[in-house]
C-alpha cells in the first residue's frame, strides 16, 4: 500500500520533486506559501490543498523542501500536533545541528523524522546520477525508501540526524577548495598570457588523473600506519617552490599557504618522511589525532 505524500515548498526543487511523482503516475499533494506556483503541476494531476492543515494533515508523509532551516521551523511549529503520528522529511539544507534540532523538536512531538540532503539540481531529479543522503531512525528510512528511491539514488547515513547533512557539506567542503585551486592555478598561469580556457584544458585532465588517488590515502588513513612505502614524502611535497611562483605571477597564494601550513606543521612533528595522507592528522578534530 503506497504512502500519500505532501510536499510543502514548490520552489525549482519542491517542484521537480512532484513532478517525478506525477511522470510515474503517482498521485501527490502540493503546497507552497505563496500562491502562483505548482499550477503545471496541478494541470498534471497534483492535487493543490487548500491550507497547509489539509496539507499535512491529508498525507501519511510530509517532505519539506524550504529556502533553509528557519523557514522549516516558521512553517511546522504551528503544526506540531497535526504532524504527530506521520512521518517528516526534510530536504531543505540544513546544517548538522540544525537537522539534530529539527530531530529533536520531532521526537518532542511523536513525529517519525527522516532528514535528507539532495545532491543535485532540479533536472537531476528522477533521472541517474542523483543522490539523496538521508538519516535517521532506521525503520523511518526503510519505510521511506521506496518513495525516495523515485527522485535519486538513496544513500543511509545511519539513525544520527544530522549524518546525511554533515556528509553532504563535507562532500561541498572538498568540492570548493578543489576549484579554488583551480581558480589559483589559472590566475597563476594568466602571467604568462595564458587564458583560463587553455589552463583548463591541460589542467582537467591531470587533475581528474589525480583525484583517483585520494582513495589510496583513505586507505593509509583507515589502515592506522603513515608509513606505507611507496608514498611521496611530505619533504617531496614542500610547497615553498609553488609559493615563490605563484608569489612571483603576482598571485594570491593564500590557499596555497594554508596548505603548506599543514605540510610544515606534520614536519616539524617529525613526519616529513610519510605522504600527504598525513596531513589528515592536522585536520581532523584534536581529540582523535595521532
Ligand atoms: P527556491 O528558491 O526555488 O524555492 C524556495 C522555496 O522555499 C519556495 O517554495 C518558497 O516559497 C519557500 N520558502 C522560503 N521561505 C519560506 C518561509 N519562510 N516559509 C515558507 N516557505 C518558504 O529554492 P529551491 O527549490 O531551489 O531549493 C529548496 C531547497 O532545496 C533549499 O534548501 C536548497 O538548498 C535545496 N537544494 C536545492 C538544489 C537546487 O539545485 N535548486 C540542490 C540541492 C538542494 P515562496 O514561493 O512562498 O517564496
Amino acid at each position: 500500500e503506497p504512502q500519500t505524500l505532501s510536499i510543502l515548498g514548490l520552489g525549482a526543487m519542491g517542484t521537480a520533486l512532484a513532478a517525478a511523482l506525477l511522470d510515474r503516475g503517482d498521485p501527490v499533494t502540493v503546497w507552497n506559501r505563496s500562491p502562483g506556483r505548482g499550477d503545471g503541476l496541478v494541470e498534471r494531476g497534483a492535487h493543490r490543498a487548500g491550507t497547509i492543515d489539509e496539507a499535512v494533515g491529508g498525507s501519511e508523509v510530509i517532505v519539506t523542501c524550504l529556502l533553509r532551516y528557519a523557514s522549516v521551523r516558521e512553517t511546522l511549529d504551528p503544526l506540531a500536533e497535526a504532524l504527530r503520528g506521520r512521518t517528516l522529511i526534510d530536504l531543505t539544507t540544513t546544517t548538522p545541528d540544525e537537522a539534530r534540532e529539527l530531530g529533536t523538536w520531532a521526537a518532542k512531538h511523536g513525529i517519525d523524522f527522516l532528514n535528507g540532503a539532495i545532491l543535485a539540481t532540479p533536472p537531476m531529479i528522477g533521472a541517474p546520477g542523483a543522490q539523496l543522503f538521508v538519516s535517521g531512525p532506521a525503520a523511518v528510512h526503510e519505510r521511506t525508501r521506496a518513495v525516495l528511491e523515485v527522485w535519486a539514488e538513496i544513500v543511509y547515513d545511519g539513525a544520527e540526524p544530522g549524518a546525511a547533512s554533515l556528509v553532504d557539506l563535507a562532500m561541498l567542503a572538498a568540492m570548493y577548495q578543489m576549484f579554488a585551486g583551480l581558480l589559483h592555478g589559472a590566475a597563476m598561469a594568466a602571467s604568462v598570457g595564458m587564458r583560463a580556457t587553455d589552463f583548463a584544458a591541460r589542467a582537467v585532465p591531470f587533475v581528474a588523473a589525480m583525484v583517483p588517488h585520494f582513495a589510496g590515502d583513505a586507505e593509509i588513513i583507515d589502515g592506522g600506519d603513515y608509513t606505507v612505502p611507496g608514498q611521496q614524502s611530505l619533504h617531496f611535497s614542500d610547497l615553498s617552490d609553488i609559493i615563490r611562483a605563484s608569489d612571483g605571477a603576482g598571485a594570491n597564494s593564500s590557499t596555497l599557504r594554508a596548505v603548506q601550513a599543514l605540510i610544515a606543521e606534520q614536519v616539524t612533528l617529525g613526519h616529513g618522511d610519510e605522504g600527504m595522507a598525513r596531513i589528515y592528522e592536522s585536520l581532523r578534530r584534536e581529540e582523535d589525532r595521532r
